[in-house]
């Protein structure tokens, strides 16, 4: 695998950047309208600081987060990546404590059981230098860090596959909302590009590897998905790698569930088009 946990030297948790996403040693766990008469709106605008307190040490501290209600949602990817309007709330997602570095994605945040919070302080506060928080918004930058951050600390709680996978799926998420909006005039445009999208295949891999694992051993819902959607999503990560025999054997599970309702099955369709049609290009 890529150093797909570049970045980390910085928290002073480099030497954890040769982890395995998915071995681990202790087996695995089975579980702006610019309109000239307005103010313009900026991504600050969408932002407030939220309290959260600690679950593994105990600090209480704050971390940027969007308005409930403000952003637009506008569409989603093939790979269910929400798309807003004026502001990725995708890079508000990680939660990282800045006195003991434990870090999760904030709907896992507050799940913590004491044998985790032994692993993270044993291998994460250790080591742990801290996290800058100034300026009033995240960047991709200051985001895919704070992600990478969240699966190092999944891999040392030996979080659940799906866990990881997600977290995976979601750095995959930031790295495209990255390149989409990266300037023109940046410096090396297209092989900046280029890297980018390298390490976002990377990252979907891994989020494909993981929800398959974790399909066999785990109960629905999934990280908030469903057995129909989680399947679709397999379907689109396995398409994305390249792995189109795959990807149909997913998506035909879709398409023949009794219980799946028309909206994903209306998905399901467009996917599989999309399978052929990309499997054709490749031949
Ligand atoms: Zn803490």
């Amino acid at each position: 695998m890529a150093n797909i946990f570049s970045g980390l030297e910085n928290f002073g948790l480099g030497e954890l950047s040769g982890l395995d996403v998915y071995n681990t040693t202790n087996g695995d766990k089975k579980d702006g309208d610019k309109e000239d008469d307005k103010p313009k709106i900026t991504e600050a605008d969408f932002i407030f600081d939220k309290t959260h307190t600690c679950p593994v040490c105990d600090t209480e501290f704050k971390s940027k987060a969007i308005k409930t209600g403000k952003v637009k949602l506008l569409g989603a990817d093939s790979d269910l990546r929400p798309k807003y309007q004026l502001v990725d709330s995708l890079k508000y997602d990680a939660i990282v404590c800045p006195s003991c570095g434990y870090s999760a994605l904030n709907r896992f945040f507050n799940y913590m059981t004491a044998p985790q919070a032994k692993l993270i302080k044993e291998q994460i506060t250790v080591n742990f230098r801290g996290i800058e928080d100034n300026g009033d918004i995240y960047t991709y930058d200051d985001a895919i860090a704070r992600h990478k951050l969240v699966l190092v600390n999944t891999i040392v709680k030996k979080a659940k596959n799906s866990e990881r996978a997600y977290t995976c799926l979601k750095i995959a998420w930031l790295l495209r909302g990255k390149y989409e909006t990266l300037p023109e005039d940046t410096e090396n445009y297209e092989s900046v590009v280029e890297n980018l999208k390298k390490e976002e295949d990377e990252f979907i891999l891994n989020a494909y590897e993981g929800f398959s694992i974790a399909f066999s051993k785990e109960m629905f819902p999934m990280c908030g998905m469903d057995e129909n959607t989680v399947t679709y999503l397999v379907a689109d990560l396995a398409r994305r790698c390249g792995k189109f025999d795959e990807a149909g054997r997913w998506i035909s599970r879709v398409l023949i569930a009794r219980d799946a309702n028309e909206r994903i099955k209306s998905k399901a369709r467009d996917l599989k088009e999309l399978i052929v049609q990309n499997k054709r290009e490749n031949v």
